[in-house]
């Protein structure tokens, strides 16, 4: 008889939505028999909740994370002829959402340690067209607060937070989603938080930048008169029934990624040599929306797991300035022009992580890579 191989799958949804399958009942139950499935009671509840949760006085819920980032950029009035600093190591809707406002993402490097953004790099790219900052939460850490928000200072440009990986995140006490002009949420349905489809959040400090997100989510609709069209907007709104879906999970977050932390201790005691974990910077809490290693043999390793029946994924194979979509015309196969992210590319792996995830299941996990490495 041959040894039962472990199964460990890359997030285990099953056990975060199951343990609140009663409460979603009635959320569901409650949001028919009002039918009001658009802007219903369960939507300014969250939006109240959630901002509580990130420490800001408001939240405006919203279609998905990358209809956040655009509202905010679009509500600030950033537009062409704009740049906009991103990271190229994120998920490329960082990048669309600059692009969706006719601005022009100017793509830079990330620190080697951490792959989150280089403040350094983001000083050396600014320009006379710089007109904002998105630092990327990646991986569940927050992005260099203090260097970040002084280098925005320091040129004028608005500091924007990409918090979709990082709900629940902090930097010096300072939570994911209030320490920028404005943040945007994802709440799909693998996010830390998610929904059950898409959802989306922008919070913010600032009541007229709240109010002109929300105008411009919902036709650019007057709050006083609905038939009064007072911006060119769009339709972006956080459905009632994901609303009530969020309220009934959030309030099992914080421990949710107390769990995700205790994962990624076993993993670094029991990664071997040769899987180098992202570092997490002294004062910053992660919540480790993925455990991603460095790996010089990623091609065997990822091998080893599949044929283990461990889970796996690479978060983001091809940065965003090698896209075709994004890479300047002939640019894509040249030499590299952002180092760090290139390299990390083909290096990084996402190893499983869920709440749920228990000290064995990453023993199974590290043991099959010290055998295949
Ligand atoms: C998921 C994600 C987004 C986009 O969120 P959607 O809700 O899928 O639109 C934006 N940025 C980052 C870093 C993400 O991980």
């Amino acid at each position: 008889m041959t040894a039962v191989l472990p199964t460990v799958p890359f997030l285990d949804l099953d056990h975060v939505n199951g343990q609140v399958r009663a409460e979603l009942d009635a959320a569901w139950r409650g949001v028919l028999a009002h039918g009001g499935f658009i802007g219903g009671p369960e939507v300014s509840r969250f939006e109240a909740e959630f901002a509580r949760f990130c420490g800001v006085e408001h939240c405006v819920g919203v279609a998905n994370g990358t209809d956040a980032l655009e509202l905010v950029l679009a509500a600030l009035g950033i537009g062409r002829g704009d740049e906009v600093v991103v990271p190229a190591n994120t998920f490329v809707a960082t990048a669309e959402a600059v692009a969706a406002v006719g601005a022009h993402p100017r793509f830079v490097d990330v620190r080697p340690d951490t792959l989150l953004v280089d403040p350094d790099a983001v000083a050396d790219a600014v320009g006379p067209a710089t007109a904002a900052v998105i630092g990327v939460h990646l991986y569940g850490q927050m992005a260099d607060t203090d260097r970040l928000t002084a280098v925005a200072e320091r040129y004028g440009l608005a500091y924007l937070e990409d918090a979709a990986q990082a709900h629940g995140a902090d930097d010096l006490g300072r939570r994911a989603g209030s320490t920028g002009v404005a943040a945007a949420f994802s709440f799909y349905p693998g996010k830390n938080l998610g929904a059950l489809g898409d959802g989306g959040a922008v919070t913010t400090r600032d009541a007229a930048l709240a109010d002109r997100v929300r105008r411009l989510g919902n036709h650019g609709r007057s709050a006083r008169d609905r038939h009064s069209h007072t911006d060119r907007g769009r339709n972006s709104r956080l459905d009632t029934l994901q609303a009530a879906v969020l309220s009934a999970k959030l309030p099992r977050l914080d421990e949710q990624n107390d769990a995700r932390r205790a994962a990624a201790r076993a993993y670094r005691d029991l990664l071997p040599e040769t899987c180098t974990p992202v570092a997490v910077r002294a004062g910053a809490r992660s919540v480790h929306h993925l455990a991603v290693v460095q790996v010089a043999d990623r091609a065997r390793a990822a091998d080893a797991l599949t044929r283990a029946g461990i889970g796996w994924g690479v978060h983001y194979p091809v940065p965003c300035h090698r896209q075709p979509a994004f890479a300047p015309p002939g640019g894509a196969a040249g030499p590299p022009v952002l180092p760090v992210t290139e390299a990390a590319a083909d290096r990084i792996l996402s190893l499983p992580m869920s709440p749920s995830l228990r000290a064995a299941d990453v023993a199974a996990v590290c043991d099959v890579l010290r055998v295949a490495l």
